[in-house]
């Protein structure tokens, strides 16, 4: 199984490539993906460069969460874009490439995301709170963008304890 790059890893800063062949290529990195996810404590999401591939694709899956929310269970979206934010709330995050730190971070409190499933169609949903939060969070990723840059101040950014996941 493939590892998850971590800061300072340069691929993590780099932008990823629109997903234009929905083959059995794109079918392996989700199922990958989903399975590096998972393995992780309290894994919520991951976007394809955090695994060296640069290309659009994240998973996104708050059922998992320990903040209970409103969520779409698994989401795999290929090229996903936020088309509308509205809102702006301050909230918790931390990230599989930044193991050793969590921070507050400001985001769009409700959004509308378009993207492509894994067979190429075009859908839209609509999502708020924590599954709003990590969406955005995972298409960061896609323009090489980490949490770490968005905080207010870096009096937000502390050291994840030991028993903290
Ligand atoms: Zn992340």
């Amino acid at each position: 199984m493939r590892t998850i790059l971590t800061q300072p890893d340069h691929r993590l800063r780099e932008i990823s490539k629109a997903v234009t062949e929905f083959d059995p290529g794109l079918e392996l990195l989700l199922v990958e993906l989903e399975a590096l996810m998972r393995a992780g404590p309290g894994g919520v999401g991951i976007a394809a460069p955090q695994i060296g591939e640069l290309q659009r694709v994240v998973i996104v899956d708050c059922r998992r969460s320990m903040r209970p929310c409103k969520n779409h269970g698994l989401l795999q979206m290929v090229n996903p874009k936020v088309i509308e934010g509205s809102g702006n709330v301050l909230g918790r995050e931390g990230c599989l490439s930044v193991p050793d730190w969590v921070g507050m971070v400001p985001r769009a409190k409700e959004i509308q995301v378009c993207y492509q499933n894994p067979e190429g169609n075009s859908c839209k949903i609509e999502s708020s709170g924590f599954e709003a939060r990590v969406i955005q969070h995972e298409i960061d990723h896609l323009d090489g963008i980490l949490f770490t840059d968005r905080v207010v101040s870096t009096r937000d950014l502390v050291r994840r304890l030991q028993s903290d996941t």
